[in-house]
């Protein structure tokens, strides 16, 4: 049997279904992975670390897209990135008569610390333009718009981790669907896009499932079960 690498891997559209909902086949394998597992999110923080909680893996977690990060192994927390330039963006946008798009309560943004997101039913270009005005980067992940510091990302992110925990970025398996993914996919030793990946994410994988969603998790992972 290949031994089995350390793993980080992305939620949406790798861990989830196309409805967003996370596959509860990918619990005994996030559970039962004999190495270390990250689990690497452009979501607030609460998201990733519930997931973790609920399967019953160790917090070590990677949020808003590499801004913050968690490992509970050395009680370590990083939180990087220009969050006022970030709000900055969000409140022009709105001044362009646009809005986040997720409601007044808004938790897709209420528990963020260093960027914000706006749902995809808003439009694109202005905040866009608006990201490159502030020297900011925008990210479409399929799931929403973030603007986001761009010297943080799911890369710098994995690297924070493996210097906690003593292990390097190319011993990881890396999954993932998007753009935001395509960073980690670039430090990791293995990197792989599940078939509803989008174009960079394929782009820059070491390898394409045949499945999508979280049948292509189960797919990137077999070779190590
Ligand atoms: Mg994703």
């Amino acid at each position: 049997m290949t031994e089995t690498p350390p793993l980080v891997v992305d939620i949406d559209g790798t861990l989830t279904d196309d409805s967003r909902a996370v596959d509860p086949r990918v619990f005994p394998v996030l559970s039962e992975w004999p190495e270390s597992v990250v689990v690497a999110t452009g979501k607030a923080m609460p998201y990733p670390i519930a997931l973790c909680e609920f399967v019953g893996t160790d917090y070590t977690v990677i949020g808003e897209n590499g801004g913050v990060v968690f490992v509970e192994a050395t009680d370590t927390l990083r939180i990087e990135g220009d969050k006022d330039a970030c709000l900055a963006v969000a409140e022009a946008y709105r001044e362009l008569g646009h809005e986040m798009g997720f409601g007044q309560v808004d938790l897709a943004n209420r528990w963020r610390e260093t960027e914000v997101v706006v749902d995809r039913s808003q439009p694109a270009e202005p905040l866009r333009r608006l990201a490159e005005e502030y020297g900011l980067e925008f990210l479409d992940t399929g799931y929403a718009y973030h603007v986001t510091d761009s010297r943080t990302n799911k890369g710098t992110g994995l690297e924070t981790v493996c210097a906690e925990l003593g292990l390097e970025p190319a011993a990881f398996l890396a999954v993932g669907d998007s753009v935001n993914d395509a960073p980690a996919f670039d430090v990791a030793g293995e990197s792989v896009a599940v078939a509803n990946a989008d174009e960079t994410a394929l782009a820059r994988a070491d390898r394409v499932t045949e499945a999508g969603y979280a049948d292509g998790f189960l797919e990137a992972v077999e070779p190590y079960r």
